[in-house]
């Protein structure tokens, strides 16, 4: 018997083995086997047996690794989807799919049981009762027996332990259930369960508005079908998407399918998680970058073994081992964190349609500001639209004012000062936003008027007061703040910009009685202190909330009802085709956090151009205004929509090295292109905008063609005929969203 095995090593293909006789019953595709790789050992994923085979002098497989298939035959044909359109090896995309634990190699191992896949760690078994085969009985069974049958029924499946607490012993009645077929007993392992600490308190579906209900009258009406759809949910801040999603849910399981949620990492927060447990009670697997590699490895066994119907996860859940899906849900699908940005590059809102057409699933894109290129392929029909124009109860959108800021050299503007203080003083609550942690910008000579910027990255150093340090936010590198200028030894430093470091100091200052909170990447490092401060703001014991990025999205905080933006236009500046896109979808989330309660909001924007159709559509709830413009931008520049991308990223610490493989690329693109005749445009090499990071330097080639096809064909020709400088490393990115 021959088989099919991916590697986990950067190689294109994969390879072929023998089976010996004595492994031959548990060689099955989704194992991993143990095989001779060149003098190594390495463990390799079983693909598939193979008919023939052009080589005589195949080896054996050592060893098969696993009892029970890691994946089923569906999901293989996803990864290997997965691994040609981002060519990328499969060995390595499904190492990528694997939680951390299961990856810890074991060697020696006996052949296949089940102490292997629970990656040697020990495993606690416990009795779970479930409903049995025998419905209905004329035997005598007893009322105590009957209510713990209740309760069998009622939770689907139910550890014994639990049933003790709620009826103390109950043993005979427990062994009566299972001798009439009413419940049966399985001996399960335990697992640790992220949700051990959390009180759920159980809530109902809510009546839903119009809009809600024809969105999931559709979404319904693909789900009975079981035939493939895309939905892009659009629905302004407020409108109650999460309710159809959860209801969409409901319906999924009703007809025995199983759900997948994807949310940006950073919104996978107990909120948005306790939404669904209030919902679903037990039964959903969640997998975020918070959980040890044990717990991680627990969820995927949990999904893996069926107990799960529910999977919420940050983006590589969409490589979960879920069965028999039947909704995909994308929440904030504009968000650029559901691509990857190193290693396998893949982007897990574009495979969710992907594997959501495998499963014959419904697949749901959800935002209050989609991406351009969803308004782009809903106005073509390949998204079916689902419209929520109107907040939930007929709340208003907020009432916002632009603040132009030319020749002002405050933070706040007197405007937002005076809101502010009205709001408190209402007890009412605010959330400021500034888009730059730290304190000021950066420090610059004032001197010799240099700008203090990192050694290993092209970037300035941020400086950070209460850390008394000016510290780069790519690498770390930090020197102690203000000191000196390293160019002249100069000790004046002038502070330029602010961050929302100096914005808390400020804020005190106007504000000394306000409880202030501040959310940015420095405050929140430590475990679980997100979750405070998020919770400070849903319990009403903090008045305003400053922050990044980190507070725009998803939450809902009834209390707010004034909201200050601070230098809109920070994002514009990016040398990025998507500038635009990304501060019109910042700045309408952030304002969407005003008035969701019952009190109407209020939002000020500063800015000093006011004018930008991005700063002024969303300032005006204007996305049909802001699309239109923005597409005719795209299809002007050419584009996505009106094209397809990829990037040759080439890095390495020699400079020189560096820029002479990216010429010689640039030059065999060319000559495919022209041999070819692709109709793709090469532009570059070019110095990447950051064009030193962590000590490297980086060069792009980016390509833009009219097919994808004509693009891939360019990507794989160049790949197989390129051959990268030991010193340089080259990396294809399909769909790229960080071009920086
Ligand atoms: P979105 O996700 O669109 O921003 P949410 O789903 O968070 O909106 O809904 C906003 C608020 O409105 C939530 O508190 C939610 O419970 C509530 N809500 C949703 N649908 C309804 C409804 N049909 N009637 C009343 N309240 C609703
Ligand atoms: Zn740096």
């Amino acid at each position: 018997m021959i088989i099919e095995i991916a590697i986990p090593l950067y190689l294109d293909n994969t390879f072929h083995y023998t089976v010996p006789e004595r492994l031959s019953l548990q060689a099955l595709p989704g194992r991993r086997a143990i095989v001779p790789f060149g003098r190594r050992k390495l463990t390799g994923y079983i693909l598939g047996t193979v008919t023939e085979c052009a080589f005589d002098k195949l080896k054996e497989i050592i060893d098969v690794l696993d009892s029970e298939p890691l994946w089923t035959a569906n999901e293989l044909e996803f990864f290997r989807w997965t691994a040609s359109y981002y060519l990328h090896p499969l060995g390595e995309v499904l190492r990528a799919a694997l939680p951390a634990g299961i990856n810890v190699q074991s060697r020696k191992g006996s052949t296949g049981d089940d102490a292997e896949l629970s990656g040697g760690k020990p495993v606690r078994t416990e009795k779970f009762y479930l409903p049995g085969p025998v419905v209905e009985t004329s035997q005598r069974t007893g009322a105590r027996a009957l209510e713990i049958l209740a309760i069998i029924r009622e939770t689907g499946e139910i550890p014994a332990s639990d049933l003790r607490k709620r009826f103390g012993t109950c043993s005979p009645q427990l062994k009566r259930l299972a001798e009439l077929g009413l419940a049966v007993v399985q001996e399960r392992e335990v697992y640790r369960d992220p949700f051990k600490h959390a009180a759920i308190k159980r809530d109902v579906p809510r009546q839903l508005n119009k809009h809600q209900q024809s969105a999931l009258d559709a979404i319904q009406a693909c789900l009975s079908q079981r035939q493939y759809t895309a939905f892009l949910l659009y629905g302004v801040t407020g409108s109650g998407k999460t309710e159809v999603y959860l209801q969409a849910i409901s319906r999924a399981i009703e007809n025995g399918t199983n759900a997948l949620v994807l949310v940006p990492e950073i919104a996978l927060t107990p909120q948005l998680t306790g939404r669904f447990q209030s919902r679903f009670g037990g039964g959903i697997a969640i997998l975020h970058s918070g959980l040890s590699d044990g717990e991680r490895y627990d969820e995927w066994r949990r999904i893996r073994r069926g107990l799960a119907r529910i999977v919420i996860g940050a983006r590589s859940a969409i490589f979960a081992p879920l069965e028999n899906i039947g909704i995909i849900i994308i929440d904030e699908e504009h968000e650029a964190s559901f691509k990857q940005s190193d290693g396998l590059r893949y982007n897990a809102r574009d495979l969710a349609l992907v594997r959501g057409g495998m499963e014959q699933a419904a697949v749901v894109l959800g935002s209050a500001t989609p991406l351009v290129t969803s308004i782009h392929a809903a106005q073509q029909k390949r998204l079916t639209m689902l419209d929520l124009p109107e907040r939930v109860e007929n709340r208003p959108m907020p009432t916002v004012e632009r603040v132009a800021m030319k020749g002002s050299k405050e933070t706040i503007s007197a405007q937002l000062a005076a809101a502010l203080t009205h709001t408190v003083e209402n007890g009412q609550q605010a959330i400021v936003f500034l888009n730059r942690r730290g304190f000021a910008t950066f420090l610059v000579c004032a001197s010799c008027g240099k700008t203090l910027s990192c050694p290993n990255c092209s970037v300035t150093l941020t400086y950070h007061r209460q850390r008394a340090q000016s510290i780069c936010h790519y690498c770390d590198y930090a020197v102690p703040a203000p000191g000196t200028c390293p160019e002249c030894g100069a000790t004046e430093l002038t502070e330029l910009g602010a961050g929302t470091e100096k914005l808390e100091s400020e804020l005190k200052e106007l504000l000394p009685r306000a409880r202030i909170l501040r959310m940015d990447s420095d405050t929140t490092s430590g475990k679980g202190s997100h979750e405070r401060l998020l919770s400070r703001m849903s319990d009403g014991t903090a008045d305003i909330l400053i922050g990044t990025q980190m507070i725009a999205k998803g939450h809902d905080f009834p209390g707010v009802t004034l909201v200050g933006v601070i230098n809109a236009e920070a994002g514009l500046g990016m040398p990025d085709f998507r500038a635009a896109e990304r501060t019109f979808q910042l700045l309408s989330q952030v304002i969407g956090r005003a008035g969701r309660g019952d009190s109407p909001g209020k939002v000020f924007v500063q800015a000093y151009d006011t004018e930008h159709y991005a700063i002024f559509s969303a300032a005006g709830h204007d996305a049909a205004g802001f699309y239109q413009q923005e597409l005719e931008f795209r299809q002007e520049v050419g584009y996505p929509p009106f094209s397809f991308l990829a990037v040759i990223g080439i890095s390495g610490n020699l400079e020189q090295a560096v820029s002479a493989q990216a010429e010689q690329s640039a030059k065999l693109l060319m000559q495919i292109k022209q041999r070819l005749k692709l109709r793709v445009e090469i532009l570059g090499p070019a110095p990447a905008p950051i064009y030193r990071l962590r000590g490297r330097f980086r060069c792009q080639i980016l390509l833009k063609a009219v097919t994808r096809k004509e693009l891939r064909q360019l990507v794989i020709a160049w790949r197989q005929q390129s051959r990268a400088a030991s010193t340089v490393r080259m990396a294809v990115d399909i769909d790229p969203v960080d071009l920086m």
